[in-house]
């Protein structure tokens, strides 16, 4: 034995894959329960200093080992992604701009000092992964593959610093539509005596340390009667539960502003967000949104939004829909929005989604199902 002179990069040919000897009974569409049964397989990786990045392997699902004074559960050094796999009509597995993911996922954990990993060599790995359990990819519409890429620092010290050995594992789940009974709008509570991200935090990363304190915020909504919470830093909007923001106004002009914080650090880059930028900026002139007429000219608007300015517009009338998008709903239509004992209330519209949040959702589900094909955003696996 020599201790190899550098540590191995992430490398997904080395890969082992022991097949499960039982397969589990995948669950009927109809009865997905979000994030409860997982696929028979898993991937996992270690990293250690020395060593750097161990074989992968791909292996039955099953419980991990860790020593109790590990950091990620002592000082939650643990990042995580979420993205999914959709049946394509071909039966061939999909995955959605899933590079966004990869780079999301690297980003966040050099902010918790975890060690960087070749992304183009995990998403391989998730190819693989994905292919194995393709059998778990409902074919339902709106169906689809829930995949979690998570690293953990296994450091075993409670000394308080970085964690130089870490876990990098990916786990899948079965999931059905956000809305099982046809979309609905949700409602939100503003919040402002709790934040969920301010300047110069951690907002803007995907870590797990960014979500243990909203359950408390987010159950107090619950029990007034609100879905989520619209989180607030002073005024300013940010986001919404853990899904990004939007909202449409009427201009003099007649145009339609689609307008959403910019991403100042206290707002996660969503992968639908950007998407749904990118898809405003192209309609009319690159391809027309589905229900929308070429006149109807949508500008995509960054720029700070609060909800005085909110309660403003639909006091004047001008605010034509609120809506939040993540990979999780993809798009869904808000209702109203608790502030201050009162209710900003959206105007009401035919299957929830007013004509802009339809336009996103249609569009945006067709290119991740593959029924539409629009800049190479959805990968075969
Ligand atoms: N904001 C937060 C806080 C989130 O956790 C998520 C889900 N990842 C989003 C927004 C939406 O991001 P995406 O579109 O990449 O799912």
């Amino acid at each position: 034995y020599s201790t190899p002179a550098q540590p191995a990069e992430l490398d997904a040919s080395k890969v082992t894959i022991t097949v499960a000897r039982e397969f589990k009974p995948v669950p009927p569409a109809s009865e997905l329960v979000f994030g409860q049964v997982m696929t028979d397989h898993m991937m996992v990786v270690h990293y250690d200093p020395v060593n750097g990045w161990s074989a992968p392997e791909i292996k039955p699902y099953g419980p991990l080992s860790i020593d109790p004074a590990s950091s990620c559960l002592q000082y939650a050094t643990n990042v995580f992604e979420g993205m999914k796999a959709y049946a394509g009509p071909d039966g061939r597995p999909r995955l959605f701009r899933p590079d966004m993911n990869m780079k999301r996922m690297q980003i966040s954990a050099a902010r918790v000092a975890l060690p960087p990993f070749d992304t183009a060599e995990l998403l391989k790995l998730i190819h693989k992964l994905v292919a194995l359990d393709a059998r778990w990819i409902p074919t339902v519409k709106g169906h689809s593959l829930y995949i979690r890429p998570t690293i953990i620092g296994t450091r075993d010290s409670l000394g308080v610093a970085a964690s130089d050995r870490a876990t990098l594992y990916v786990i899948l789940c079965p999931t059905g539509p956000f809305f099982r009974t046809g979309a609905r709008p949700v409602n939100l509570l503003a919040v402002h005596d709790h934040v969920r991200a301010w300047p110069g935090g951690t907002g803007g990363y995907k870590l797990a340390l960014n979500y243990a304190p909203t359950f408390k915020p987010q159950q107090h909504a619950a029990k007034l009667g609100y879905d989520q919470c619209l989180w607030l830093l002073g005024e300013k909007i940010t986001e919404a539960g853990a899904m990004n923001f939007f909202v449409v106004v009427r201009r003099d002009d007649g145009d339609l502003d689609v307008i959403t914080p910019p991403l100042d650090g206290t707002i996660l880059p969503g992968i639908t967000r950007a998407s749904t930028l990118d898809l405003i900026r192209a309609h009319p002139s690159r391809t027309t949104l589905p229900g929308l007429s070429p006149e109807t000219l949508l500008h995509a608007v960054e720029r700070e939004l609060t909800i005085s300015q909110l309660a403003a517009w639909a006091e004047e009338g001008r605010l034509l829909e609120a809506f939040t998008v993540g990979t999780a709903v993809v798009v869904a239509a808000v209702g109203r929005i608790g502030h201050d004992g009162k209710d900003i209330v959206l105007p009401a519209h035919e299957g929830a989604l007013g004509a802009v949040a339809r336009a996103l959702y249609e569009r945006i589900t067709d290119i991740q199902e593959g029924r539409f094909e629009w800049e190479n955003w959805s990968v075969p696996c």
